[in-house]
């Protein structure tokens, strides 16, 4: 019996979160898969009733399950709160005390959305390729770190970048075994030139690559990698980087597909992950039935490509999303042209249904 967490948060995070559910319990259904599905409240709603962005008994329910499905936090009502009750606090607690350690963002852009994105149509066309960001080290997490008065009214500001072979060794190992089922090919990024810590982290991913022969790996500076991001962007597959540059390098790259309600992300310890799309909770339109639920719907997808090695299902789903794109089913935030079917959050998911419901149907037909 597979178990699931489900915390849809705030904002647009319920409205989308709400369409991966009823995706997922088709697939699952569909497929006789047993499951069971907890739910829980996450950031401002938990604030509400609690007055804390997380619950122990929350933390309790993520502990357990197998894997987490996750909305998205924060809102103007929140923005006031000290910081350690923020809504985004539930999902910083979340990553650290799961050590999520491997971010896994893949971008890809879908030949009708092209107009999508600010870069142009023959530079970003074919770009398919998945950031591997460490995620619960470097320079976020160092000691020492902090603001201290040095006399004469002047202050000094400490971050600390630090990495152990141990963290190197696991982020690197998830990028080469992703790789296996690309094109096997791994870009380490790092400022080996400068950062000792990153000469270690250069070091370290070679020496993990000795067990995978049949991958190529290649490194890059990360100054040089955030412009070839935007110069070729097709040529990348999987990027394998520190917390800082994972993070920046990610946001980039977002831009390339378009829009921010198309990308969905894992978050990873071995098999167990959360998984989520990157965008926050869109205060701006939420309530409104305009938010994209894609970003989560291809969530699902890669949840049950990485916790549970479902990759054909993970496929379909995949193909689902790709198929209702080509059909012309839009919210507002793709709505790339004329001519096109503008649809609601919840009329998205129905049409990701009715392709489900059609390829499931098509293998049915090839058994007869
Ligand atoms: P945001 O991602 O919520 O929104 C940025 C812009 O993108 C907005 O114009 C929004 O309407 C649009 N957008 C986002 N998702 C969309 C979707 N699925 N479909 C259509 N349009 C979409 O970022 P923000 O406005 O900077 O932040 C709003 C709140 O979300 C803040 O409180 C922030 O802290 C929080 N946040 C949470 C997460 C998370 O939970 N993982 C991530 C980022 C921001």
């Amino acid at each position: 019996m597979i178990k699931l967490a489900l915390f849809s948060g705030d904002g647009i995070g319920k409205e989308v979160a709400g369409e991966a559910e009823k995706v997922l319990r088709f697939i699952f259904d569909v497929n006789s898969i047993g499951y069971e599905i907890e739910g829980g409240l996450v950031g401002g709603v938990s604030y509400d009733a609690y007055k804390k962005p997380i619950t122990d008994e929350v933390l309790k329910i993520a502990k357990e399950a197998d894997a987490i499905i996750f909305g998205a936090v924060g809102g103007p009502k929140w923005e006031t709160l000290p910081i350690e009750l923020r809504p985004e606090k539930a999902l910083l607690t979340l990553r650290y005390d799961l050590e999520l350690y491997a971010n896994l963002r893949p971008v890809k852009v879908y030949k009708e959305l092209i107009d999508a994105s600010p870069l142009k149509a023959g530079v970003v066309s074919g770009t398919d390729m998945l950031i591997v960001r460490e995620l619960t080290g470097g320079i976020y997490f160092g000691t020492p770190r902090g603001v201290s008065d040095i006399g004469n009214g002047n202050k000094k500001g400490i971050n600390t970048l630090s990495y152990t072979t141990k963290e190197i060794e696991r982020i690197a190992k998830i990028a080469f075994e992703i790789s296996k089922k690309r094109k096997k090919r791994v870009l380490s990024v790092d400022k080996a030139n400068v950062l000792e810590a990153t000469e270690l982290w250069r070091n370290v991913v070679h020496d993990v690559s000795k067990n995978y022969p049949d991958v190529e790996l290649s490194d890059m500076y990360i100054d040089n990698c955030s412009m070839q991001l935007i110069k070729q962007p097709r040529s990348f597959d999987v990027i394998v980087t520190t917390n800082m540059f994972g993070d920046i390098l990610s946001d980039e790259a977002s831009m390339i597909s378009g829009s921010i309600g198309m990308l969905p992300s894992a978050s990873l310890n071995g098999k167990k992950g959360m998984y989520e799309p990157i965008h926050g909770s869109a205060p701006d339109i939420a309530g409104q039935g305009k938010a994209n639920p894609l970003a989560a719907i291809l969530s699902v997808a890669m949840m049950l490509r990485y916790s549970f090695d479902m990759d054909n299902l993970a496929g379909d789903l995949e193909r689902a999303v790709e198929n209702v794109i080509k059909q012309g089913y839009r919210t507002q935030d793709i709505m790339t042209g004329s001519g096109l079917k503008p649809v609601s959050t919840s009329k998205m998911g129905d049409a990701v249904l009715h392709e489900l419901k059609n390829i499931f149907k098509s293998y049915e037909k090839n058994e007869v």
